[in-house]
C-alpha cells in the first residue's frame, strides 16, 4: 500500500520500535515504525510504503491502525490536517489509554 498523502502530525519519537526490536540488524533504520498507526515502512521516493510481513523474519507484522487512528482524531471533533492534536495523537498512547 503506497501511501502519498503527508504525515498532518509529526510522531513522537517511539521508545520502543515494535517488532523490530527483535531485529538489531535494523539498528540503521532501514524499517521505520510509526507508532500512532502502528505501521512498519520503508522509504519509496516522497512516500512510504508499508510492509505487511517484517523483512527479516517473514513474520505479518500487525494491520495497520491509520484508519482507527483517523476516525478517532475526527470523532473527538478534531482537523487531523491543521488542528494541533492531544499529544496522545503523536504517539501509540490514543490506543493504549482512554483520550477524550
Ligand atoms: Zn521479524
Amino acid at each position: 500500500m503506497e501511501v502519498p498523502i503527508p504525515d498532518p502530525q509529526q510522531p513522537v519519537t517511539p521508545t520502543s520500535q515494535g517488532h523490530m526490536d527483535r531485529h538489531r540488524q535494523n539498528d540503521w533504520g532501514s524499517v521505520q515504525y510509526d507508532s500512532r498507526f502502528d505501521e512498519y515502512w520503508i522509504v519509496a521516493g516522497s512516500a512510504r510504503q508499508c510492509l505487511f510481513y517484517c523483512p527479516w523474519c517473514g513474520e505479518k507484522l500487525p494491520p495497520s491502525q491509520r484508519n482507527a487512528w483517523f476516525e478517532k482524531v475526527e470523532t473527538l471533533g478534531f482537523d487531523p490536517w491543521g488542528d494541533t492534536l492531544p499529544e496522545a495523537f503523536r504517539s501509540e498512547a490514543w490506543r493504549t489509554t482512554s483520550v477524550t
